[in-house]
């Protein structure tokens, strides 16, 4: 152990609500470990975080792969002696009509988003029980819950990490593990920033708070959830959305 502070693994904190998540961690006073695919990115947001006092270590992992995450699990755990939080970000979209869509399109999506949540839990469950305490907390989104034409495969892999969270909630939490999932509304990303003013305004006026919210907003929820504060919560599903779906 290199010092008595917590531990948290970022999936696809490189980058994105990832990166706040883990720089938020970081001010908290935690070790924030990363993994993701793109190496650049996380050696930039490597050393900004060790200017937040984050001792980093990162691991180029596709959460896809059992074995990988497993062994990144063990080598967190070598590195800092601890896990304490998990947090499953890493995600992708793969927008079609279902008349369009293709096993291969279903599969990645369900691969990258639902199967890395089982991967990843798996990998952590069994150090977080010895320990009697761990949090895990997964990023779902708003479209788990209302279903959006052009996303059947993003909606159900979304869908399937609610389920998944309430089971494994009620398999750990006589032990001190609380798992919760988190579901985003509409982000600000380079994604949402480029759109054209018309399509901006359609989506404000859907938004009772008028405005998209950031990945700042997300990582204020993460931050409660892995808090001692949170301790007597667990299976919930926690929405920061503006209010677009209550
Ligand atoms: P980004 O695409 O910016 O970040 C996701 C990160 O995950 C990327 O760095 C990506 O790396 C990484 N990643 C993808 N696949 C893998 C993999 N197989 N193994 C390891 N890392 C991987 O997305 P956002 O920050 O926008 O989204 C983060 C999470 O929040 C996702 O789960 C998303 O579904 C969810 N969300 C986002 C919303 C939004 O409006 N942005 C709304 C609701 C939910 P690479 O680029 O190399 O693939």
């Amino acid at each position: 152990m290199t010092d008595e502070k917590r531990v948290a693994l970022i999936t696809g904190g490189a980058r994105g609500i990832g990166k706040a998540i883990a720089s938020r961690l970081a001010r908290d006073g935690m070790n924030v470990a990363i993994c993701d695919l793109l190496e650049d990115a996380m050696r930039e947001t490597k050393v900004e975080l060790e200017s937040l006092g984050s001792d980093t270590a990162t691991f180029s992992c596709d959460v896809t792969d059992l074995d990988r995450v497993s062994e990144m699990v063990a080598g967190v755990e070598e590195h800092y002696g601890r896990l304490d939080v998990l947090v499953n970000n890493a995600g992708i979209t793969n927008d079609k009509l279902l008349m369009r869509m293709s096993g291969d399109d279903w599969g990645k999506v369900l691969s990258v988003n639902l199967t890395s949540v089982f991967n990843c839990t798996k990998s952590v469950i069994r150090g977080m029980l010895s320990n009697r305490w761990g949090r895990i907390i997964s990023i779902s989104s708003v479209i788990g819950l209302m279903g959006n034409a052009g996303q059947a495969n993003y909606a159900a892999s979304k869908a399937g990490i609610i389920g998944f969270s309430k089971s494994v909630a009620r398999e750990v939490a006589s032990r001190g593990v609380t798992v919760n999932v988190i579901t985003p509304g509409y982000i600000e990303t380079p994604m949402t920033r480029d759109l054209p003013e018309k399509a901006k305004q359609q989506l404000f006026d859907m938004i009772p708070m008028k405005r998209l919210g950031t990945p700042e907003d997300v990582a204020n929820a993460v931050a409660y959830l892995a808090s001692d504060d949170a301790g007597y919560i667990t299976g919930q599903i926690l929405n920061v959305n503006g209010g677009i779906y209550m």
